[in-house]
């Protein structure tokens, strides 16, 4: 094989930064730098400079044997026929038309394709497009003043770049979070009922917050508000490359949460799962509790294009080209269709043979596209709703060695990749009330078990645990912990 190149979109957020992948004759892979590309121009961040880390080939298999992709289908499609109490993840990971392959199978069964995030069931319809559509990034520049909700440097680094061009236009950045931000003019520690009179929003203003599978629907619903209150417009950034495409295209169906999937097979009433690109045990805070789960499954079936931790687990693994190498289209979270150059259809071809096996219609790439075409996000219009009543978000009474773990979600964490980050963050006088020795660890302890963690010591509020990796203990955007010293 001649040495490919492949122009492609980093799939660690729903940024849409294009690149390059070079695969020379032995199947090494190379990054290379895509200046052309609008939402990156030629930049990448850290999760996108180490991407061929992040594509490991998927092997079919069936039953723990290595099998066809033929022979995997065939033995979905078995395990699927008259199938009860199935289930189907697909969280935006792979490209549009893959997306829409899958719903179609979802359709021949009569289910819906879950995208994994919870806000989405809890919020009403009319604000889905308010959460799913986002607006072109440039807007960002020309805003007059924005509030953060998201830490871009670590969160989505490439909306670094906006943001300092819309500083030099004149914007100014307040940021609400839990340490202060370099790039902001104002930082604010401030609870929901604050944010109106604190923020200075008005329709000049730009909102830029996050939605993922744990996101608290209560916090999707406050910057909801006060948008509707303000004027101000809001982007909901994402973390998986076809984030906004699964969404949109999934329109007007349920949306189960990931943590609700995994209740669903803990109490039974899911036995079969079907996947796509979705691994739970790196999306789940705690791997080998989410393991367990799935263990639980009569059936999991899993079709992807990487060799995730999953696959080990699954009865069946369907293995597609790699996601580089597809034919097929992402949609960032501006709303723009990026195309990939590959032209590998097997994971379409093969979710259209199990869509007809199971009852339904047979489909091909071409067909699966023109639909994607059709669903484009066209410019941004104002969405209609009314406000939101919004329940208190929990939080633990600080003090007596209790604390309140928050975990930024960054695309190192939803692929479960290594990274360097393996420390929390804690203030000086939390140092010195734990009694935490220089150089030693943190013990956290929650509903969910305990872990020991290095630490290190940050501008952070007190009673706050940063953290910037997922860790076991979590169990939402927000986690009451005890913590003492290791
Ligand atoms: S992780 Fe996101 S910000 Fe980083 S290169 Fe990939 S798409 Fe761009």
């Amino acid at each position: 094989m001649k040495e490919m190149i492949y122009q492609t979109v980093c799939p660690g957020c729903n940024m849409g930064c294009g690149l390059y992948i070079r695969e020379d004759e032995e199947g090494m892979l190379a990054v290379d730098f895509m200046k052309s590309s609008p939402a990156n121009l030629g930049k990448l961040c850290r999760f996108g400079m180490q991407l061929p880390h992040h594509y490991s080939k998927a092997t079919s298999m069936v039953g723990g044997v290595e099998a066809s992709i033929e022979d995997a289908v065939q033995a979905a499609s078995i395990k699927l026929k008259g199938a009860k109490n199935v289930a189907m993840l697909a969280v935006g990971a792979t490209t549009s038309e893959e997306h829409l392959a899958f719903c179609r199978i979802a359709d021949a069964m009569s289910i819906v394709v879950n995208t994994g995030i919870r806000a989405y069931g809890e919020i009403p319809s009319e604000c889905h497009p308010a959460v799913g559509m986002g607006l072109p990034l440039e807007d960002i520049e020309q805003a007059k003043r924005i509030a953060l909700f998201v830490d871009p440097y670590t969160q989505y680094p490439l909306l670094v770049r906006r943001l300092r061009a819309a500083k030099r236009n004149g914007a100014t950045i307040v940021a609400v979070g839990w340490q202060d931000m370099n790039l902001a003019d104002e930082n604010k520690y401030i609870g929901p009922d604050q944010y109106e009179s604190e923020l200075g929003l008005d329709s000049d203003s730009i909102i830029i917050t996050d939605v993922h599978p744990h996101t608290d629907p209560e916090q999707v619903k406050q910057v909801l508000n006060l948008a509707l209150m303000t004027g101000a417009r809001s982007l909901f950034m994402k973390p998986f490359v076809d984030s906004t495409g699964a969404q949109l295209l999934s329109k007007g169906k349920g949306h189960k949460g990931l943590r609700e999937l995994m209740d669903g097979i803990n109490e039974g009433s899911i036995k079969t799962l079907v996947t796509l690109n979705s691994d739970p045990l790196e999306l789940m805070p705690n791997s080998d509790e989410a393991a367990g789960t799935l263990e639980k499954l009569d059936t999991l079936i899993v079709i992807t294009s990487r060799e995730g931790a999953v696959n080990k687990l699954a009865h069946i693994v369907i293995g597609t080209e790699p996601l580089y190498a597809k034919a097929g289209s992402f949609m960032n979270v501006e709303g723009q269709v990026l195309n990939n150059s590959g032209t590998g259809t097997s994971g379409i071809d093969a979710m259209s043979t199990l869509a007809q096996n199971l009852g339904g219609a047979a489909f091909d790439f071409q067909a699966l596209h023109n639909k994607v075409l059709e669903s484009i996000v066209q410019e941004y219009t104002r969405p209609k709703y009314r406000e939101l009543v919004c329940k208190l978000m929990e939080t633990a009474e600080v003090g007596d060695g209790r604390g309140n773990l928050v975990c930024v979600s960054n695309p190192f964490m939803w692929f479960d990749q290594p990274d360097d980050n393996d420390f929390v963050m804690v203030n000086m006088n939390m140092v010195k009330k734990l009694g935490l020795r220089k150089g030693g660890m943190i013990t956290l302890t929650s509903d969910a078990g305990t872990v020991n963690v290095r630490y290190t010591v940050r501008d952070v509020p007190d009673g706050l645990i940063l953290s910037m990796k997922k860790l076991p203990v979590a169990t939402g955007s927000t986690t009451e912990v005890a913590m003492e010293a290791a």
